[in-house]
């Protein structure tokens, strides 16, 4: 059995287990084998005619939900199309009005709770308050055992990542940026601001999860 589908057994016979970590965290929560699954699942759970607007995903961006939300019926509120930074700052507020917000997890844990990493907040705020849903989409690698595991997880691999994706071809001179490494810095052009861990939907439903069977992301 090649690894791919290893990972894919793993992720079927774990993701049950943590779909009902999740709802009774009140959480709303799926399961689909693959991309393309999930990517019609998500579809189908917003309606055609509201608004979407979503945080820095690799994974929702992989999935093509991004593209499908811009083509489709929906009011999509895009800050990459703002003009100045006044203009994408104004965007990412409009987020907190917005009836859909699409993004990933950085980590998520066995237990049912999501662990998140941001530079400007306007990711973690959004998944806390304001949008009347938050569609996380995750792949399954984002798993981890505790939330102590998931921390580190957000912190020690995801952030760098993203911190060389975030700034790819740009003069920053974050520690992780030279070494790949978390080096925990304070330096003005850190993404790594505000940790937040998500334990619970305050709202029954308002956040809604959809697991993938296939790694996706950091
Ligand atoms: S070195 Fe700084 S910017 Fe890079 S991952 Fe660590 S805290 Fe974040």
């Amino acid at each position: 059995m090649a690894a791919e589908q290893h990972f894919a057994r793993h992720s079927q016979l774990a993701s049950a287990v943590l779909i009902k970590a999740f709802e009774s965290r009140n959480f709303e929560a799926h399961y689909c084998a693959d991309s393309k699954a999930a990517l019609e699942l998500a579809l189908s759970l917003i309606p055609q005619g509201t608004s979407v607007t979503w945080g820095g995903s690799e994974t929702v961006r992989t999935i093509g939900l991004i593209d499908a939300v811009k083509a489709g019926n929906y009011e999509a509120v895009d800050r990459d199309e703002a003009k100045d930074v006044d203009g994408r700052i104004a965007l990412m507020r409009r987020a907190f009005s917005c009836d859909w917000f699409l993004m990933s997890a950085n980590a998520m844990t066995e237990d049912g709770q999501l662990v998140n990493i941001d530079g400007n907040g306007n990711r973690v705020a959004a998944l806390t308050f304001g949008p009347k849903n938050v569609l996380v989409i995750a792949g399954m690698n984002k798993l981890c055992k505790t939330l102590d595991d998931a921390i580190a997880r957000a912190r020690n691999y995801a952030a760098p990542v993203n911190c060389l994706r975030v700034y790819a071809g740009k003069d920053a001179k974050t520690p992780c940026q030279y070494t790949g490494l978390c080096a925990d810095c304070k330096s003005e052009q850190c993404i790594c601001n505000t940790i937040a861990v998500t334990r619970r939907s305050s709202t029954k439903g308002r956040i809604k999860v959809i697991l993938v069977g296939e790694p996706l992301g950091y």
